[in-house]
């Protein structure tokens, strides 16, 4: 879901997770449950909206879950039977509440409301073309675009979504809910997650696993690339409405974003990542005494990493769980800060060690180069960073948070300037092959690929009508070109 304050030119991307659960008693307490589990994928504004069959009941706000729809006098308000929610993370920009997701319309066939996770990469111009038409825009979010599409379309709910979904161009996973019923869909390439779960005699339709074990739910199965799974009375029902085409995962999920426990694309997220960690090791291990993770995000790749490496595996440094994700400061001046508060070195594991680090990404440098120097201040001798995805040279204009491509340190460098900027005795990143062959593929298949890997690649899967490559996704004054 991408967000286009015309008052904000700046990059504007969001993150995002999505929980629906149809034929549950506690549909809302479900749903604050499972988005509590998602809330590694956005901790900015959190939304619910519930049907009791006849009146929709909703409550939007800005920060996190458990601070948000923890109270009972929220849950109660939220009544009925089914319910959809989002938790969503932008950027930049002041965020304001007509943004928060799920968003909700009056059709001519009733209330319908609906979360996005993705963003959609011909925003612009289908918001130019409906303004044009005559539509008021409420909020500034691409997800917006597709209500107005639906309301000129023809048909029932799942016909008019359907119409409106083929006029959309980029990476989609949807819940929407409607009087009778829950739609989840999943783009045809299949960017972002989309799993079914049941609970009860209900069934449930999220980004990740991990949002149906927090409230004991059976997975049943992921949502297939391209299809539309409807959740009412008589159960799930499959619908293949988009043209087929090759799956084009964001490997970005399992690298980083998804949770380690929840299984996407068939595959562990946890297992997949030490199996990249162990890659990285049989691809660029050097002579070292201890291989210490940047928690967490490094630390399943690190675990990999030393057992292949048969090196110990020491926890130097240590993350203070009490701030957020260092992305989530606006300013280069507070992110630096950020860093600072977030991780300390743990000398008794570095002081007289050689030193390997292993973290999952390097996007401007920022964390790698404070982590160094807190390393080598710790007294380790030396410092080799390991990184378990390839350069991210490329911004994402699927849903994964990355400054433009300027911003980008491989962008500006290449693996030596990296190095020197971070400030290491040596820098290597996992290859793309290698990170296929974690996956359990021989390598990448130029002619096939079998991920979205566009950020390490510039291999992107569709055309980017209104993000030219190398600027910001959404460099945009609505208020000029609308
Ligand atoms: P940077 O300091 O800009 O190089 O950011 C790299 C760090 O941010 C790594 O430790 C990653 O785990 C983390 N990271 C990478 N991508 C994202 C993202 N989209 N959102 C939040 N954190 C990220």
């Amino acid at each position: 879901m991408i967000t286009t304050h015309p008052f904000d030119d700046d990059k504007l991307r969001e993150e995002c997770g999505l929980f629906g659960i149809y034929g549950h008693p506690d549909a809302a307490a479900h749903t604050a449950l499972g988005l509590h589990a998602l809330q590694h994928r956005g901790q900015e504004a959190a939304g619910i909206v519930t049907t009791d069959g006849v009146h929709f009941h909703s409550h939007h706000s800005m920060g996190q879950v458990g601070d948000n729809f923890a109270s009972e006098a929220v849950i109660n308000r939220l009544r009925g039977r089914l319910a959809i929610g989002h938790v969503r993370y932008s950027t930049t920009g002041e965020t304001i509440l007509r943004n928060v997701q799920p968003l909700y319309a009056d059709f001519e066939f009733g209330g319908f409301a609906i979360g996005h996770n993705g963003n959609l990469t011909n925003a612009l111009t289908l918001r130019k073309e409906l303004v044009a038409k005559g539509c008021l825009f409420q909020s500034t979010t691409d997800t917006e675009i597709i209500n107005h599409l639906m309301a000129m379309a023809h048909g029932d709910v799942v016909d008019r979504l359907t119409e409106a979904l083929h006029e959309v161009e980029g990476a989609y996973s949807l819940v929407g809910v409607a009087r009778d019923k829950i739609i989840g869909v999943r783009d045809p390439l299949g960017v972002r997650p989309l799993v079914l779960g049941r609970l009860e005699g209900a069934h449930i339709v999220t980004s990740e696993t991990c949002a149906l074990d927090i409230i004991g739910a059976q997975f049943l199965r992921e949502v297939e690339p391209g299809e539309l799974v409807v959740l009412d009375a008589a159960g799930i029902h499959s619908f293949h409405p988009f043209p087929k085409m090759r799956q084009r995962f964001c490997i970005f999920e399992l690298i980083y974003f998804a949770r380690p426990d929840s299984i996407v694309e068939g595959t562990a997220v946890y297992q997949a990542r030490k199996r990249i960690g162990a890659e990285l090791a049989r691809e660029s291990h050097c002579p070292a005494d201890v291989v210490v993770p940047v928690p967490d995000s490094g630390v399943p790749a690190a675990i990999g990493y030393a057992a292949e490496a048969k090196v110990p595996f020491e926890l130097g440094i240590i993350r203070n769980h009490y701030v957020g994700r260092t992305f989530i400061e606006p300013t280069d001046h507070i992110r630096h800060l950020g860093v600072r508060l977030k991780h300390n070195a743990n000398i008794s594991s570095l002081k007289g060690k050689r030193v390997v680090m292993v973290d999952d990404s390097i996007v401007r440098g920022t964390t790698s180069k404070k982590i160094v120097e807190m390393v080598r201040r710790a007294g380790a001798t030396e410092v080799h960073m390991r990184i378990s995805s390839p350069p991210t040279t490329h911004s994402c204009f699927y849903g994964i948070d990355t400054p433009e491509r300027q911003k980008l340190l491989a962008y500006q460098y290449d693996v030596a300037g990296m190095a020197k900027f971070i400030g290491v005795d040596s820098l290597a990143f996992v290859s793309i092959d290698g990170l296929y062959r974690a996956m359990g593929l021989p390598g990448r298949d130029p002619r096939a690929p079998r991920f979205c890997d566009a950020c390490f690649t510039g291999d992107y899967p569709t055309p980017l009508t209104d993000s030219a490559e190398g600027g910001a996704p959404t460099q945009l004054s609505l208020l000029e070109t609308a």
